[in-house]
């Protein structure tokens, strides 16, 4: 069978999510495909010569929770600085793996340094930029011999912006003499979908394992997405890294992203993801990591904070206070997060719900583990706060806020603690 059921959604009324059965490469300490979770990765935008710079992004890319950091490799300064950039970032205490991008010269570079391509954790070859003007594949060939010679996985990565322009021009060519000749739009899909699938035979030939090899298809449309990984999906086992690459900026690049991604994920299709939100003038990169992890979590295929359930309010909540306390939980939550992970394996899965009035505000308060119910205009000024399901008290007064923390923070320790997981509070 091609698809195997390995995700389980946690929603008991949910199907179970189906995973694309493929073969598993292993990156670094992360393993990547098949039943291994879907690993949220992200790139750096530093100057990679400039490494004390890259190692500081790195490292907060990787504090908020990328699983595997892209560099750029794109001048021999930037490659004599890679290695002292993955073992800055290991005296960090990270052991992210740090894979290299290459575009034009990486055989070179990959050559004439030998330490770079060492250090790295994985490659990634365009191959549509690779061989420009030569009718052999020499540069390829050269880049692949240096990720066998150092034991190294690949990524074919396949991105329509710079697509192996001999190949769709062959292929087009064909179309036209073709007697039932496709659109324009499904040569260029066809023509990256063949682009990937032959170099990863090439890269085969010349000696990488079929298991070291991972394929990305990248296009900024939503249904070019779609069509182009359904597609590569279907015809191969690789695992497959998936993005919408130049998705934008602020909400455009996250909706787009995210309505490009489900569909794919939710088809059991994609094991490693990114991101690609162009960040805001002086924004922080880490933006595309916390969103990858969002697309994942909200799908319920993997857990990495808990979730704040809150409503949108509306006429019934004519004050701010309900939305200030929304907005207070999820910055405590986040803050708290970093050390929570550490010393209380499962909260990840916490689920609270922080509600504007008496209408849905107890339902929707008793399917999450802590919820408040904060009371509307003209409801009596009191807040009922439910745990598992139950009423545990109800708050009132001007100090709600701080009440309900100390209420999440007991939770906490009691329900993920170390000694006392089985009976969380508020049961008994
Ligand atoms: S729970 Fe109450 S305040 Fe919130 S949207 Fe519904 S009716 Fe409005």
């Amino acid at each position: 069978m091609y698809y195997e059921a390995v995700v389980k959604s946690d929603l008991a009324t949910m199907p179970p999510v189906y995973r694309r059965k493929s073969v598993t490469a292993q990156i670094g300490s992360i393993r990547v495909g098949s039943d291994a979770p879907i690993v949220v990765q992200s790139m750096t935008n530093t100057d990679t010569a400039d490494a004390e710079s890259t190692i500081l992004q790195v490292a907060s890319l990787a504090r908020a929770g990328s699983e595997m950091v892209r560099i750029t490799v794109n001048t021999e300064e930037a490659a004599k600085a890679v290695p002292h950039i993955v073992e800055g970032i290991r005296k960090r205490g990270w052991e992210t793996p740090i894979i290299g991008d290459f575009h034009y010269n990486g055989h070179i570079l990959l050559k004439k340094y030998p330490d770079c391509a060492k250090a790295l954790s994985k490659y990634r070859i365009n191959p549509g930029n690779v061989s420009i003007g030569r009718k052999d594949d020499d540069n390829f060939r050269t880049m692949v011999e240096c990720a066998v010679e150092n034991q190294k996985p690949v990524r074919i990565g396949v991105n329509w912006g710079s697509l192996d322009q001999a190949l769709l021009t062959r292929m087009m060519d064909e179309n036209s003499k073709s007697s039932r000749p496709l659109e324009a739009r499904d040569v260029m899909l066809e023509a990256m979908v063949v682009s990937a699938l032959d170099n990863a035979a090439v890269a085969e030939r010349y000696g990488l394992r079929h298991d070291q090899i991972i394929l990305s298809a990248k296009v900024s449309g939503v249904r070019d997405l779609i069509d182009v990984y359904t597609e590569l999906a279907r015809r191969c086992d690789y695992p497959l890294h998936l993005g919408l690459t130049e998705a934008g900026m602020g909400m455009k690049g996250t909706v787009a992203s995210t309505a490009g991604l489900a569909p794919l994920l939710l088809a059991g299709i994609g094991d490693t993801i990114r991101v690609s939100l162009t960040p805001e003038p002086g924004g922080d990169r880490a933006a595309e990591v916390l969103c990858a992890q969002q697309i994942l979590q909200s799908l319920s295929l993997r857990s990495f904070t808990p979730q704040v359930t809150s409503c949108p309010g509306c006429g019934r909540t004519t004050s701010t206070y309900f939305q200030e306390l929304a907005q207070q939980v999820q910055d405590y939550l986040r803050d708290s997060m970093p050390e929570w992970k550490k010393k209380y394996p499962g909260v990840e899965e916490l689920k609270l719900a922080v509600m504007g009035c008496v209408v849905n505000g107890p339902g929707e308060s008793k399917h999450a583990n802590i919820g408040i119910s904060l009371p509307g205009t003209f409801e009596d000024p009191v807040a009922p706060v439910y745990v598992d399901g139950k009423l545990k008290t109800t708050l009132r007064g001007d100090n709600i806020i701080a009440e309900f923390r100390e209420i999440l923070d007991n939770y906490v320790d009691n329900r993920y603690g170390s000694e006392k997981k089985a009976e969380p509070v508020g049961t008994h």
